[in-house]
């Protein structure tokens, strides 16, 4: 790992700043290796995930990933040139500019819910802004790791883009290294660990984590509208996405048709004969378990359970739970997983203040037909980003920053931002022919009767 820092590092030093032309080469050469491979692509991440519908990779990973290319693609030049801005007054005459300069070498740190999106996803990025790169993809997911090493190894020289394969000790060790920047992307408990690390080299970190993204139902919105939206954020991957509806909130008494509705939707989205086709399974029996072992403690606790009827082929059914307590895990953990807690609320405000008593979730769905009402929502409760009237959609837009506050992570990224998050803004100054600040040498004396 340390070879392969210095190698990437003395290449960024020599290269200093690519023009567009190099840097379109390399998302090409990205483009390339991931439309070449994608069926090879989904069928380790199925079996990594012990089944991962096909369909589920490339609409969630390998379409993004390709978009996410060819806006870089198509604006990078634009991105990379100097921003002229005012000089201030006195200083009138003079220059002053912004250069998006490259960091130098790029860490990149992935989960295994997503692991193509979220290890290419910034990847696109740091080329974009004229970077070197070395992915730490999940333990995990340890035959698509396998692929994208020899992907990655065919496609670039090996001081432009690197993967580095690894258990737990050897994530450890690379968030160690000093890197020009670390994007990590997983859990709040991990972050913490990750921004250690990093503060021992000053290397700056975009963290992208996790947290519980509500999602609020208000009066007067279909519930069956609501429940669709909500179903399909939820049981895409198995409810294993960082920005899936984690719990939804809906006014006193709708609990009930709500949780129907979510359930019915889910029966239409994986109807018998597909179901055990169209849905993923969970990563491990590990994670499998502790999402089994919550749902039991709420049901103890004298919660209700609902389970979607079909023909899951022995996966996690799409699961409904009503009157969760407060303190177990379902209401104080990230859930990730076919699980939707229903709370109800009263007033809309106690709807906020509910979500506003937690951590600062990653995203949060608002259902509410008026404007004046997802105005209060969004004045009234914090989070990374927000779909109205519906679930997930935020995070396909290229030209919107990606990424959390608070518990939910620091730093976005995507699109223009994220260039910007991965360039130094590098600032310059030339005087014009009156020199404002030369005006000021010593001795100042001189200006005793002037009052300043
Ligand atoms: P994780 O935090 O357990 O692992 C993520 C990565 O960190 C892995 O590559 C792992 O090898 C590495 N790692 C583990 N321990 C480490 C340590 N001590 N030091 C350095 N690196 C270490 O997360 P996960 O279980 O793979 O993924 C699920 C979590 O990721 C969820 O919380 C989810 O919300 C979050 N997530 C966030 C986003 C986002 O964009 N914000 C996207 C997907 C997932």
């Amino acid at each position: 790992m340390e070879n392969t820092l210095a190698l990437m590092r003395k290449a960024a030093l020599a290269e200093r700043i690519p023009d567009a032309a190099t840097r379109r080469g390399r998302l090409d050469a990205l483009r390339r290796m991931v439309k070449e491979h994608r069926d090879e692509i989904a069928r380790a991440i199925d079996a990594d995930f012990g089944g991962r519908p096909a369909q589920e990779t490339e609409i969630l990973e390998v379409v993004p990933v390709l978009g996410a290319i060819r806006h870089a693609r198509s604006h990078v030049a634009r991105w990379m040139r100097d921003e002229r801005r005012a000089p201030s007054l006195a200083f009138r005459g003079g220059r002053a500019w912004v250069r998006h300069e490259p960091l130098g070498v790029v860490g990149i740190v992935s989960p295994w819910n997503f692991p193509l999106y979220l290890c290419l996803g910034p990847l696109v990025d740091a080329l974009a802004a004229g970077n070197r790169a070395m992915i730490k993809p999940s333990e995990l997911t340890p035959r698509f790791s396998e692929l994208l090493a020899d992907l990655i190894d065919q496609a670039f020289a090996p001081d432009e883009v690197a993967v580095i394969k690894g258990d737990v000790d050897v994530a450890r060790a690379f968030t160690a290294l000093p890197f020009d920047h670390l994007v990590f992307t997983g859990s709040t408990t991990v972050g913490r660990h990750v921004m250690r690390a990093a503060a021992e080299n000053l290397t700056p970190v975009t963290l992208e984590l996790g947290g519980k993204s509500p999602a609020i139902v208000t009066e007067g919105y279909s519930l069956d509208d609501a429940a669709q939206a909500i179903a399909q954020g939820k049981f895409l991957n198995a409810g294993q996405i960082c920005i899936a509806p984690d719990y939804a909130l809906v006014p006193v008494g709708q609990e009930e048709a709500l949780a129907r509705a979510v359930l019915a939707a889910a029966e239409k989205s994986y109807p018998a004969y597909f179901a055990a086709r169209d849905y993923a399974s969970i990563i491990t029996e590990r994670h499998r378990t502790r999402l089994e072992n919550a749902v039991a403690e709420a049901e103890q606790a004298g919660a209700r359970v609902l389970r979607a009827q079909g023909a899951w082929g022995g996966r996690m059914p799409p699961t409904v739970v009503i009157g969760a307590p407060d303190q177990g895990v379902l209401m104080t953990e990230e859930i990730f997983g076919p699980v939707l807690p229903i709370v109800p609320y009263g007033d809309l405000d106690d709807a906020l203040t509910f979500v506003n008593r937690r951590d600062r979730p990653l995203a949060l769905y608002a259902f509410a037909r008026d404007r004046t009402t997802q105005r209060r929502i969004l004045d009234g409760a914090i989070s990374g980003g927000v779909t109205l009237n519906g679930t997930i959609a935020h995070i396909a837009q290229e030209n919107l920053p990606f990424g959390g506050v608070g518990a939910s992570g620091m730093g976005a990224y995507h699109g223009r931002d994220g260039f910007r998050r991965l360039s130094h803004a590098r600032s310059v100054f030339r005087p014009g022919p009156i020199d404002a600040f030369a005006l000021l040498r010593p001795p100042f004396g001189r200006f005793a009767e002037f009052a300043i």
